[in-house]
């Protein structure tokens, strides 16, 4: 074995059923962009299914992928669909995002007619990240004038937080205001207000009961993540996140070597002491960030390991000197618990000054996916461990 990573499929169902609990009676959709947060989008999607009100993602590739791997629930594409693909994604019965008037909306129209059902619709509104999204004054009139037509549907309404993580509650606050003003002009109209309103990610769904409103799109926390550690502490225990994942390989070498050894590209670790050096076959291609050089570490037989040297493209070297178990077969946990020894896909993040998303996200495809069914909640979910607070450990 190369490298596997392990998804707890359990974990996933007890995450999402923890929202679930948390945001009621908003509605949950769970976003499984980016092959859900590298857990994989369609084993992951089948557990959580039953569990929520929607499914977000952002192409419409992947919501054709989930329809092909037999979910049914109602999804809604976050991110920008090609006219090209609007047959295909309004095939998926996929909602799409709009935040433009003019050809996109023919675009639509044509496509709905084309399939003689209509096209449902969530309309962004822009209030303060500046990315995607109708302005806030704009946003009633372009509403009311996609309500005219008959080939569409509005299902929803819906803006972005920008800093909800980094606990910028004003700013936060701000936007809700901003996306009360864009709609209030529906409410004097005659049309009966069933938008589906929507602005919380994990963060703010957590941390802000009125930022729930009707629907939350919860991505991170699903997978047992945190936001941030400001989320975390902000949190106080009102939920309890499980990590769902965990990546583990195994040494192919084992090599002695003296005092004064340089190891790796660079030569930039130099053994102090005699020294055991294992080998793991894995490396940033596989998605351990080059920025773990010389700082990162990982479990073997229950004991923290430091990474040492420069992570090459397919490999890494570990110090195992203090390890004298360790041998070629050594099982390798990157991530996840072995023994008493957690490493977090959080440690990852701090060592390599990221947060966990990009770490999740960027764990190659190729990389088989093992699903299990953990029956209980596992006692150990600090995602801190005693590595990352070990200086023997991680240099300064
Ligand atoms: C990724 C994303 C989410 C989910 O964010 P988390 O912080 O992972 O919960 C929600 N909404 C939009 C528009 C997103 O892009």
């Amino acid at each position: 074995m190369i490298g596997a990573i392990e998804v707890d499929l359990g974990a996933i169902r007890r995450n999402v059923a923890r929202l679930r609990a948390l945001v009621a009676p908003a509605r949950l959709a769970i976003v499984v962009k980016a092959d859900a947060y590298g857990h994989g989008l369609v084993r992951i999607a089948r557990a959580a299914a039953p569990l929520v009100d929607a499914l977000c993602v952002y192409r419409a590739s992947e919501a054709l992928a989930l329809r092909a791997g037999g979910v049914s629930a109602p999804i809604l594409i976050l991110g920008p669909v090609e006219p090209v693909e609007l047959p295909q994604a309004l095939a998926a019965h996929a909602a799409v995002p709009v935040w433009s008037s003019g050809a996109y909306v023919r675009d639509l129209e044509r496509a709905a007619r084309a399939a003689g059902s209509p096209f449902t619709v969530h309309v962004k509104i822009e209030t303060g990240l500046n990315r995607l999204g109708v302005s806030v004054d704009a946003a009633a009139a372009a509403i009311l004038a996609l309500r005219e037509r008959p080939e569409l549907r509005v299902g929803g309404a819906y803006t972005h937080l920008a800093a909800a993580e980094e606990l910028e509650s004003a700013y936060t606050h701000e936007q809700l205001r901003q996306f009360e003003t864009a709609l209030a002009p529906l409410a004097s109209t005659r049309l009966p207000p069933k938008l589906t309103r929507h602005a919380a990610a994990s963060a703010a769904a957590i941390l802000y009961p009125n930022l729930r409103l009707d629907l939350v799109r919860a991505g991170i926390a699903s997978y047992g993540l945190w936001p941030s550690a400001a989320t975390r502490a902000a949190a106080r225990g009102a939920i309890e996140l499980e990590p769902a994942l965990s990546y583990r390989s195994q040494l192919v070498a084992v090599r002695d070597v003296p005092a004064g050894s340089a190891v790796g590209y660079g030569c930039s670790f130099i053994t102090e002491r005699i020294s055991r050096i294992g080998v793991l076959p894995l490396g940033y291609a596989e998605g351990i960030p080059r920025a773990l050089s010389n700082r990162g570490a990982v479990a073997i037989d229950g004991r923290p390991a430091p990474i040492v040297g420069r992570v090459c493209m397919n490999m890494s070297f570990i110090d195992v000197t203090e390890i004298p178990t360790a041998r070629p077969g050594s099982r390798v946990t990157l991530i996840g618990a072995d023994g008493e020894t957690r490493v977090a896909a959080d440690d990852w993040a701090n060592w390599a000054q990221t947060i966990n998303y990009e770490i999740v996200a960027r764990l190659p495809s190729a990389i088989p996916r093992v699903y299990v069914e953990s029956p209980r909640p596992r006692s150990n979910d600090s995602p801190v461990s005693a590595i990352a607070s070990s200086s023997a450990i991680v240099p300064s």
